[in-house]
């Protein structure tokens, strides 16, 4: 900053004002701090300001420590003129010479003597280790050794302001400014600190305002005394020795010790801690709660049966018919099974689409039936020996499959249609397998026992026509009425009924009439004239049906015979299941050339189910960003009045020399150190409920269908929140500037 003329020119000072003015505009009034000042300060000098409250004083303190701008006049800095100065040139200029001491002590209550100290040099560039003797020399300097890790709240006034003297000094810089430094100490307090002043002065320039001039009398070398924003009277006391002033180079504060105090502030205060800490944690579970309550909305969607035709939504299922609906033969089927990729072939895949229930009084699964031949290892239990033993494949969060599981295998089960017919009832659960990404329940069976439900998901697919006495009536499945059953005692041809149902005939009476049944579905059609031989009442139904009396139910009793030539059909639909999914598409091709109409389950199935997850996500977008703008101001308010009381400590480091980006890099650490722990403390609570250490509904709740990934996201997501709150944070913090914020806050 020193010119080459500027050298040898004898009468520069360190600072000189030269007719500077300073006017203050609020709500349109113009307000004078000081008119027409011209003063010179030079190094060696003990400079006392006097005046009457309301003169100026403080206002010229703050303009000669760059603290505040001027609006007329020049003002030079070892020589320098400053008018073109932008704010970056004055903070440096501060950084280089101002040491400052006020009479609030503008200290840091919530840190030790040795933190305030060490803030200070940290934010003016030094590194860590370079400075702790320099901090204790000071420290003993101003006789605080003692206190040196006492917090600075809990210091008396005369201490608080020797550790803001020492603070001043720490920075080496040639000018220290101090606004009645004793104003706010007790006698004695107050000489020991001007003492203190004046033997730092000797090599300084030292301006002091006071208003109690017999005090520091002693030492200055110079009073001014200012009335009415103007010089009254300048008069020099003492010689003193002037000469160049040393300067030092400050740097800005290192990106590591911008960390350090940042998580320093963060636990510095601990409710303050707290209460942030709580704010995210509300944040956190709310966005948990959201984000959770849109994957349960999903897996909801996928439960729902998005296809309803096909139940078994293999990706490797290929269903197929004949080009004509005609039966696929057996020579068909074996030009089928020689196709390369094929696994195997489900003739009559109606079966993997009908709904059946395995069920006993104290559980209930709900699902499909597939074979055997397609698992070679369950996750629980083991695999069948016997022909009545099966497996279960469910969700793994399912209670009884988890938590019952061996209750499960201790008990037997029916096999019923949803209808309520039991097809078996004597069948035991041996094995479990866990597979979260399917619906329902899937039932592996033994392939006798697939055979025997065969004809029942025909029946259960077709539709039945009964015509008695000239009358047609179309069988309701949801009721048993007029249903043929198969029983061994009848013979081919007759039908055995319940008397209940005489009233539909002549006279009430059907007794040698003839049954018509008509059985059609989009395969085949087929009909069958009976004729009625027998009725039962609930007295004789044991003797003529052999079948419990628990059974009993209005129904048309055939012939094994001529229920199988109803049901038991060649194969109209069956499926293929190819190994390697990838190439599935080869055997569809395949299929295709050998007459075949074909339908690759997967395709189907994405293609509908995307539509629905186009919908959700763009519904989830919206209401996440909603959200996120709500959580986002709520969060910001509630952090800002938490924070507030920190604005006299953001003062504070610009006053040091902290810029404004210092300053939102503080608040920006602070609030994701305060997130991170908030983060942390959820995913802990995740884990232990994950581990079955903690059992709490609401948290497991929330986690159960979120991922690894979901809990990446939402992390991401509220680090940017927080980032974003923590700027717009600082940018309101710094509308004002720094003496204005400090001053509305004391
Ligand atoms: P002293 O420190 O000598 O008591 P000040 O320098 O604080 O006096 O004030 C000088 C004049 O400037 C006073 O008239 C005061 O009202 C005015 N003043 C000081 N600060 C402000 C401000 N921020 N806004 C408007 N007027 C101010
Ligand atoms: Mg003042």
């Amino acid at each position: 900053m020193l010119h080459g003329k500027d050298m040898f020119m004898k009468d520069t000072s360190l600072l000189k004002l030269k007719n500077v003015s300073k006017f203050y505009y609020s709500k349109g009034v113009v307000a004078s701090g000081f008119t027409k000042v011209s003063l010179e300060f030079n190094l060696g000098e003990f400079v006392v300001i006097t005046g009457e409250s309301g003169s100026g004083k403080s206002t010229l303190l703050n303009v000669l420590s760059g603290l505040d701008s001027y609006e007329e006049g020049e003002m030079y800095i070892n020589g320098e003129e400053t008018s073109h100065y932008s704010e970056e040139d004055f903070e440096n200029y501060r950084k280089t010479y101002i040491g400052n001491i006020f009479q609030s002590f503008n200290l840091v209550g919530s840190y030790t003597v040795y933190q305030n100290i060490e803030l200070v040099l940290l934010l003016n560039g030094y590194k860590k280790r370079n400075i702790k003797t320099k901090i204790i020399e000071l420290i003993k300097k101003v006789d605080l050794y003692k206190y040196r890790n006492t917090r600075v709240s809990k210091l008396s006034g005369g201490q608080k302001q020797r550790v803001a003297i020492a603070r001043a000094l720490a920075k080496e810089t040639p000018i220290i400014i101090a606004d009645e430094p004793t104003g706010n100490l007790d006698l004695k307090s107050a000489k020991s600190v001007i003492k203190l002043l004046s033997e730092i002065a000797k090599d300084k320039l030292v301006i002091i305002v006071t208003h109690n001039y017999e005090q520091v009398e002693e030492y200055a070398t110079r009073k001014i005394e200012m009335h009415d924003g103007k010089v009254r009277e300048d008069i020099d006391l003492k010689e003193y020795t002037s000469k160049e002033p040393e300067l030092r180079e400050y740097k800005n504060i290192s990106f590591f010790n911008k960390v350090r105090i940042g998580v320093r502030n963060t636990f510095n205060i601990v409710p303050k801690f707290l209460l942030t800490f709580v704010v995210f944690l509300f944040v956190i579970i709310a966005f948990l709660t959201e984000y959770s309550g849109f994957r349960q909305a999903e897996y909801e969607e996928k439960k729902g049966g998005y296809n309803n035709y096909f139940q078994n939504a293999s990706d490797e299922r290929i269903v197929l018919q004949k080009e004509d609906k005609s039966v696929i033969t057996n020579e068909d089927f074996k030009k089928i099974q020689r196709i390369d990729n094929v696994d195997y072939v489900v003739r009559d895949d109606v079966i993997l689409d009908t709904d059946y229930l395995v069920e006993n009084d104290d559980y209930s699964f709900y699902g499909n039936i597939d074979s055997l031949t397609r698992i070679n290892k369950v996750d629980k239990g083991r695999m069948p020996q016997n022909k009545n033993e099966i497996v279960i494949k469910g969700y793994s969060h399912d209670y009884y499959l988890d938590s019952q599981a061996e209750e499960v295998f201790n008990t037997s089960f029916n096999l019923n249609t949803i209808y309520g017919q039991i097809i078996n009832s004597d069948l035991k659960v041996v094995g479990i397998i866990y597979d979260d990404s399917y619906h329902m329940h899937t039932f592996y069976f033994d392939q006798d026992i697939i055979d025997e439900v065969r004809e029942n998901a025909n029946e259960q697919n077709s539709q039945l026509t009964v015509t008695i006495n000239g009358n047609k009536y179309v069988v309701n499945m949801y009721e048993s009425h007029l249903r043929i059953s198969p029983n061994e005692k009848i013979a081919q041809g007759e039908a055995l009924i319940a008397y209940d149902i005489n009233y539909l005939c002549k006279y009430s009476w059907c007794g040698n009439s003839t049954i018509k049944v008509d059985v059609k579905n989009i395969y085949y059609s087929e009909s069958k004239e009976f004729k009625v031989t027998g009725m039962y009442t609930k007295y004789n139904f044991y003797n003529l049906t052999g079948q419990s009396y628990q059974e009993y139910d209005t129904k048309i009793y055939i012939s094994e015979k001529d229920y199988h030539d109803f049901f038991d059909k060649e194969s109209y639909q069956s499926s293929v299941f190819v190994k390697n999914v990838k190439k599935i598409d080869d055997v569809d091709s395949e299929l295709q050339k050998l007459g075949f109409k074909t339908l690759i389950i997967r395709d189907t199935l994405t293609n509908e189910y995307a539509e629905i997850l186009k919908v959700i996500n763009i519904f989830k977008i919206i209401i996440t960003t909603i959200l996120f703008v709500v959580m986002f101001f709520i969060a910001y308010f509630v952090i800002r009045l938490i924070q507030k009381s920190k604005n006299v400590y953001y003062s504070t480091v610009r006053i040091l020399g902290g810029s404004k980006n210092v300053i939102r890099d503080f608040i920006s650490i602070e609030l994701l150190t305060d997130f991170n722990m908030a983060y942390l403390v959820t995913l802990l609570l995740v884990f232990l409920d994950h581990a079955g250490i903690i059992h709490n509904s609401f948290i497991h709740d929330i986690t159960s269908y979120l991922t690894l990934k979901d809990f990446i996201v939402i992390y991401l997501i509220l680090t940017i929140m927080s980032y974003f709150i923590s700027l717009r944070y600082a940018r309101k913090l710094f509308k004002s500037s720094a003496m204005k914020t400090y001053n509305e806050e004391v």
